[in-house]
């Protein structure tokens, strides 16, 4: 049997290895368009920001090592350029420009996606970058070992703009991050992302949200990055990180089916429409588990994943059915950590999904043990069922555990009621015997079942203080350090002591700091005689965040 893959990187070389393990007899030949195969591109903007110090660290099998462990034919710099189903055949085109066809008996694109450069003025002016793969990442390197950058412009704050800021922060320059929506990282909820928005300014990043790049134009020796609003950020460097669209080219010359979203349509074998020509990767759409809708998802592990599984229906016949991505990654932005899993509360909302949230703030491990961080997680969850769809955490220490944990959950069709059956192992330095995700499963839990009913952040903004009370719960102290407009102030402590000053006709929206008294307050009011009260989710803290101004430095 021949196996030919298109695409040597983590699709491509995950299913090559796989199908060698599984057929010691197969004929294998990879055709890789770069000069490189199998290379972390994940591990680029650390590359470039000196963090990983060798350019060799990038590479974890060069195409003669991998050609050999795996008796496989790797051709590198060898683009395929035609794809003829019926025939079974490839044209191909070397470096020189000459073509040649290859035969096959099965095949996989693995093309990956390609960066989005939109055609704007001066867009391909000296200086200006987009960052997909190691030609991309030499050009970036040598750009700033032979050129003074003190200002660089990051357009785009999605997961590898924000990586390519604190990375060039770190390499020196002074980082300016231009992004067209009212938030970075699209794939959270502006509640979660505005914790990244204050930590980016807190470092002396410059944010500018709800902008768009009109042009670029070199001037005295700088690129004028021009925004629509008339504002203009010169810079030495420019980033252009404002996402990527599946490599479809090949797969719509061939004739193969483009699904809805724009990927290669796949069925559930990772087949394409064109008989055993299968493809995997960021080139693929495929039904999101929880909403049977087809999406694009550009992640390593869903590539390395399905790189394996199409090697076992490459190889035995359709064998095993993938089981869809839900979404599962993690950025490290300067101090923080920022992942999520499955549906934030947004694409609930466009979905037109009913769903209900739950903030919770915890330490990432004992309080009494030195060195613990605070963690913020968020949960969003079918509100009858307490069915899982979504989870998002930031912190410093341990959120990619927790986050990890409610994946599994989330794919296994868990609920948050499921959360607090998680046995975590425990000791002070790792967690607390509530860990987290147990706080944060025990609170969702008392929102399903109707023990605390919560208002959102957004909600308790628009309140009117003449028609709902704001019970503000913390201490005297606390509130010096700020407070919601028009609250009133009574500490959960001396609440059963004061009830009548709380007018009884309105609803009552109480908070306290992160929502644990408030939620003892929403208790005593209910069983004394209160009857609409609702405690604030995430409290003061979630409320705070989400609504502090961006006051660039
Ligand atoms: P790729 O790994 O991109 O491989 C596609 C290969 O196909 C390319 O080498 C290309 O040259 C080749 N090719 C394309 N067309 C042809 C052709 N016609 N002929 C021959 N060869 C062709 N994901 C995460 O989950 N976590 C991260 O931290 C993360 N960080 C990232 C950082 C950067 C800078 C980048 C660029 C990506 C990052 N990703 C991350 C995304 C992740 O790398 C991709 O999701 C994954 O590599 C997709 O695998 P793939 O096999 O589909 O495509």
């Amino acid at each position: 049997m021949k196996h030919v893959i298109i695409g040597g990187v983590a699709g491509g070389a995950t299913a090559a290895a796989r199908i060698r393990r599984i057929d010691e007899f197969a004929e294998i030949i990879i055709l890789e368009k770069g000069k490189y195969i199998s290379y972390a591109n994940c591990g680029l903007p650390y590359y470039i920001g000196g963090i990983i110090e060798s350019r060799d660290e990038l590479f974890l099998q060069t195409p003669a090592s991998f050609g050999k462990r795996f008796n496989v034919d790797v051709r590198v710099e060898n683009t395929v350029v035609g794809i003829d189903t019926d025939g079974k055949t490839l044209t191909i085109q070397r470096a020189d420009g000459n073509k040649y066809t290859e035969t096959y008996d099965k095949l996989l694109l693995s093309p990956g996606a390609s960066p989005v450069k939109p055609p704007l003025e001066g867009i391909d002016s000296d200086g200006i970058f987009t960052l997909r793969d190691v030609p991309d990442t030499d050009r970036i390197k040598n750009y700033l070992n032979t050129h003074t950058i003190q200002k660089v412009v990051v357009v785009g704050a999605g997961f590898i703009g924000l990586e390519m800021a604190e990375n060039l922060h770190h390499a020196g320059a002074e980082i300016s991050i231009v992004e067209m929506a009212n938030q970075v990282m699209a794939p959270v909820d502006f509640s979660i992302a505005a914790h990244v928005h204050q930590h980016l300014l807190h470092k002396g990043v410059k944010l500018f949200l709800e902008q768009t790049v009109e042009r670029f134009k070199q001037k005295d020796g700088e690129i004028h990055v021009c925004l629509k609003s008339g504002k203009i950020i010169p810079a030495d460097m420019v980033l252009l990180s404002i996402g990527v669209r599946p490599e479809t080219s090949l797969a719509k010359i061939a004739g193969m089916k483009i699904g809805e979203t724009g990927g290669i349509w796949v069925n559930a074998y990772l087949e394409t429409s064109a008989k055993d020509v299968y493809a995997v990767g960021d080139a693929i759409e495929y039904p999101h588990p929880l909403t049977g809708k087809p999406w694009l998802n550009y992640l390593a592990n869903p590539a390395n994943r399905q790189g394996r599984l199409v090697a076992d229906n490459m190889v035995k016949g359709n064998a095993e059915k993938y089981e869809g991505a839900i979404g599962t990654a993690i950025a490290k932005v300067f101090d923080l950590t920022v992942a999520t899993t499955g549906l934030p509360a947004k694409r609930l909302k466009q979905l037109n999904i009913p769903y209900q949230i739950s903030n919770t703030h915890s330490g990432s491990h004992a309080g009494y043990y030195p060195g613990g961080t605070p963690m913020s997680i968020k949960l969003t969850f079918d509100p009858v069922t307490g069915k899982l769809y979504g989870a998002q955490g930031v912190g410093q220490e341990g959120v990619d555990k927790r986050i990890d944990q409610i994946a599994l959950l989330i794919k296994s069709g868990g609920s948050v009621f499921d959360l607090t059956k998680v046995e975590h192992c425990y000791a002070p330095p790792f967690s607390s015997a509530k860990d987290p995700i147990a706080i944060a499963g025990y609170t969702a839990s008392n929102v399903v079942t109707g023990q605390m009913p919560i208002v959102t952040w957004r909600e308790m903004q628009a309140a009117n203080p003449e028609e709902v009370t704001i019970l503000d719960v913390r201490t005297k102290e606390e509130t010096k350090y700020g407070k919601i407009e028009g609250s009133l102030n009574i500490p959960v402590d001396d609440l059963r002591e004061r009830l009548d000053e709380i007018p009884k006709d309105k609803p009552v929206y109480v908070y306290c700091a992160v929502g644990l008294r408030g939620y003892l307050a929403l208790k005593i009011l209910t069983q004394r005689g209160f009857s609409k009260v609702k405690n604030l989710s995430g409290g003061y803290k979630t409320f705070s965040m989400a609504t502090e101004p961006i006051i660039n430095k």
